[in-house]
């Protein structure tokens, strides 16, 4: 008897310890909670999911915690109210791997050979990148359409063809050989996305009131510099900043500064001086990018004019202005002053263009080429980095 009400009073001993340690429990719970909301300090898991394994009449207060926005956006668990604003931020920017919403490329032969071509299209239409695409993306806005011709970091110099039908992309040529730029230390490759406007042409039989010389003959060449490496062929929407007077081996060449209007710097870039403020040094690098690229091919250093400065927006509007006259003379074949025979007019767009071509003859075009192949090797030799002494200039 004695021996049976000592086990009944330590069994009541037991489970009043247990209640007291329990209640004590949830309530260093409750207050470190409190305590991590007031504070904002750093919150992990470890009280919510031991809560969980408490008796059931404390699950719903944990729970009532966790629902509070405010503990949500603290400790940033993937909760409805995050993974909605992350669905929205992805929204407002597009994707900057898929080209423009109405542009797509096609590849035919293998890259990095001499057969290798990229078509762009416009549904299923093949069209010129040169003559075919408007200049403008949104003409109130005076935001522009960029072809991208060498993706950022790359080297090999890709180029809208002037002397093939439908203006394809394809890598430059230098004595039979593909060509590469080279890497100038500490740079590599080209150091923004870069390529041209279409329906602009840099005409060679006029000289430039500015600067005395005359165009290089090509569409006007962008340097686009958001943070994003866009690929080849496709068609961006860029804004305009301002731009470079390069005088390539005595050709004007200029250098348009644009970035994509989706960039998350666009908002804050709208002339050239802001690039010096949200970007500083990009402006200086890109002057001795041009100044020595060549150098390492044996060619002398490019020059600039206006002593290597920047023009604001207004004069590079100005300048793509005068370009788009230039190219709507040349598509519509009136007053260029050259013998064009080489340069590829053929287009599908322009109206009362006599260089317009029917779908029959471009399916002629396109059943002439290769067809798309696996990538052939790169000599490890585009790696390499030169070293020019930029002081000697
Ligand atoms: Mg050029």
């Amino acid at each position: 008897m004695i021996i049976k009400n000592l086990v009944i009073a330590a069994s009541v001993a037991c489970t009043g310890i247990s209640i007291i340690w329990g209640v004590r429990k949830y309530r260093i719970l409750k207050v470190d909670s409190r305590q991590d909301m007031d504070s904002h300090s750093n919150i992990t898991m470890e009280p919510i999911v031991a809560a969980k394994s408490l008796e059931e009449e404390l699950v719903p207060k944990i729970e009532i915690e966790k629902a509070s926005p405010k503990l949500v956006q603290d400790i940033t668990l993937p909760s409805p109210v995050t993974e909605t604003k992350h669905k929205k931020n992805t929204k407002e920017l597009k994707n900057p791997l898929q080209t423009s919403e109405y542009y797509t490329i096609e590849e035919f032969g293998a890259p990095n050979t001499l057969e290798y071509r990229v078509f762009l299209k416009k549904g299923t239409t093949y069209l010129s990148p040169f003559h075919d695409i408007p200049l403008f993306a949104n003409k109130s806005k005076k935001t522009y359409n960029m072809v991208v011709e060498v993706p950022r970091w790359t080297n090999a110099k890709m180029e809208i063809c002037k002397e093939e039908p439908l203006n394809p992309i394809k890598q430059d040529i230098k004595k039979g050989n593909l060509r590469y730029v080279a890497n100038c230390f500490p740079h590599h490759g080209y150091i923004w996305n870069y390529g041209a406007l279409p329906q602009t042409w840099e005409n060679p039989n006029k000289v430039d009131e500015r600067t005395g010389c005359r165009g290089d003959n090509d569409p006007i060449d962008v340097c686009e510099i958001g943070h994003r490496v866009a690929k080849r062929g496709q068609v961006i929407e860029v804004k305009v900043l301002g731009c470079f007077a390069l005088i390539d081996e005595g050709e004007m060449d200029w250098k348009i500064i644009a970035i994509d209007v989706n960039d998350p710097l666009s908002e804050k870039l709208n002339n050239i001086d802001d690039v010096e403020k949200h970007m500083p040094g990009l402006l200086k690098a890109t002057v001795e990018w041009f100044r020595v690229y060549k150098i390492p091919d044996g060619k002398p250093a490019n020059q600039f004019a206006f002593n290597a400065e920047a023009m604001n927006k207004d004069f590079a509007h100005e300048v793509i202005h005068e370009t788009h006259i230039y190219w709507k003379q040349l598509i519509h074949n009136q007053g260029t002053g050259l013998d064009l025979e080489n340069l590829e007019r053929t287009c599908v767009n322009v109206e009362n263009s006599q260089f317009k071509v029917d779908g029959v003859k471009v399916a002629e075009i396109i059943s002439a080429l290769p067809t798309k192949q696996a990538p052939a090797p790169v000599s490890p030799e585009i790696d390499k980095w030169h070293y020019v002494h930029l002081q000697k200039l």
